[in-house]
């Protein structure tokens, strides 16, 4: 150990030596209570010897200095006197000695004593380093970390817990714990912590709150918190940990974002897939998709499916005359004009190829898909597109082919396609710019135009 003796006689310093230096112990020496002073506010020690009779200030004198100056860095002092009263032991325990002997002691009874000092003076040390630990530890967490008395008074704080905040230690000690939060929330939490210290029940220990915490500039970010309580017979202290998530919530948001965009481009690619490049219409690859779905719904549901095949007439004319940028603003115009006259949901109209174009009606009997047949040949008369030959009317015109019929088990799908390109041929050989149709006898039709005027299957 590392002893100071404070005593003025060389007699005694001069024997003290003898016994301390050959145990291995340090010693230094302060020949009054002053040169002591000087000596430990700049040396640290393990063990102070200290005089008691010394001229100047008493050794009683000296230890109530030295306790009230360090406070805090308990040494353990031995008093050594002359004196043997018992009033005079309890003075210099009082005074802040741990120890008092009689100069006229034997060796190993001075000894004794210092191996108890050191005892203590070693589990200190423990203390001590172990304490320090868990300040470096709680230092180096990076997560804000403060203790609240059990009056929400904040009695410590972690660095980290100054740099999320922004408030400095001393600006924190001492301070009401709400005022880590923005005002409007504060009544509410200093509210729940009353009722949990008045024991009622609160939600408060044991879970993780997400909420908005405030820096010291007033700015809000998003804390999560979560608290835990030391209830021990002499401390009752609450820990609460505060995590500043802004950065987990910006990754959050952006890692949305990004999943929208992938939703969007997929849905864009998906359009791509099923759209048809010039007109903005559905393809022949989505045409095909939605025969094989409605053809098995009407199947399954016996329901009436129609079907409409529209061709534009004289197009190889128009193409020729014309040209190719000429004949794709024309398919363009016709694409628009079917589409904006079919209206309901289910309702599919695509471009089959080149100058075709096919419309899927779900659940409709043939007086409907005539309808619609004839709402599309007078949507396309009134664009008025202009013509490269006289030879059917004054403007662009389509012919249609109408189907309809109830798929039973044998139908396929090609012979109902078939069927409608049949009506379309018969429309092209009668004159063009004109809807002809098959009618499925089978049922008895319940349509009169069938049995009147259109083709048998
Ligand atoms: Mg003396």
């Amino acid at each position: 150990m590392k002893i100071l003796v404070v005593e003025d006689s060389p007699t005694v310093r001069h024997s003290l030596k003898m016994s301390l230096v050959p145990a291995n112990h340090t010693v230094d020496f302060a020949e009054n209570g002053e040169a002591a002073l000087v000596y430990l506010g700049v040396n640290s020690v393990d063990l102070i010897l200290m005089d008691v009779e010394m001229s100047g200030m008493n050794g009683f004198e000296l230890a109530r200095l030295y306790r009230h100056l360090h406070g805090d860095d308990w040494v353990p002092i031995i008093f050594l006197s002359g004196n043997a009263d018992d009033e005079h032991i309890l003075e210099g325990i009082k005074a802040g000695g741990d120890a008092y002997l009689n100069k006229e002691a034997s060796p190993i009874h001075l000894m004794a004593q210092i191996t108890a000092m050191e005892r203590i003076a070693k589990m200190r040390h423990q203390l001590h380093s172990s304490n320090r630990k868990i300040e470096m530890l709680l230092q180096a967490a990076p997560d804000g970390i403060i203790s609240i008395s059990e009056r929400g008074i904040i009695q410590s704080i972690n660095s980290a817990m100054e740099r999320i905040s922004g408030y400095r230690s001393d600006e924190l000690m001492e301070s009401p714990f709400t005022l880590l939060l923005p005002e409007s929330l504060r009544g509410d939490y200093q509210q729940d912590f009353w009722r949990y210290i008045r024991g009622e029940e609160v939600k408060l220990l044991g879970m993780t709150m997400e909420l908005e915490g405030q820096r010291k500039n007033g700015e809000s970010y998003p804390i999560e918190l979560s608290i835990g309580e030391v209830n021990e017979p002499d401390t009752h202290l609450f820990m609460v940990i505060l995590r500043d998530i802004t950065e987990r919530k910006q990754a959050g948001e952006k890692l949305e974002q990004a999943q929208q965009e992938l939703l969007e481009a997929n849905v864009r690619l998906e359009q791509l897939t099923i759209l048809d490049g010039l007109t903005g219409i559905a393809n022949r690859r989505y045409f095909d998709i939605s025969m094989e779905r409605e053809f098995g719904v009407a199947k399954r549901e016996n329901t009436t499916l129609g079907l409409i095949m529209c061709d534009i007439d004289l197009f190889k004319t128009y193409n020729d005359t014309l040209g190719h940028v000429a004949g794709d603003e024309c398919i363009k115009q016709v694409a628009e004009a079917i589409q904006n006259s079919v209206r309901r949901p289910a309702d599919v109209a695509a471009r089959y190829g080149g100058e075709e174009f096919a419309i899927i009606l779900p659940r409709t009997a043939l007086s409907g898909a005539l309808a619609m047949a004839k709402n599309i040949q007078e949507a396309i008369h009134e664009k008025n597109i202009p013509c490269a030959t006289a030879e059917v009317d004054d403007r662009v015109t389509v012919s249609l082919g109408v189907c309809c019929i109830n798929p039973e088990g044998g139908d396929t799908i090609p012979d109902f396609i078939k069927l409608a390109d049949k009506a379309l041929y018969q429309a092209k050989e009668n004159g063009r710019n004109r809807i002809e149709y098959v009618s499925d006898k089978r049922k008895g039709d319940d349509d009169e135009v069938a049995a009147s005027e259109g083709l048998t299957m």
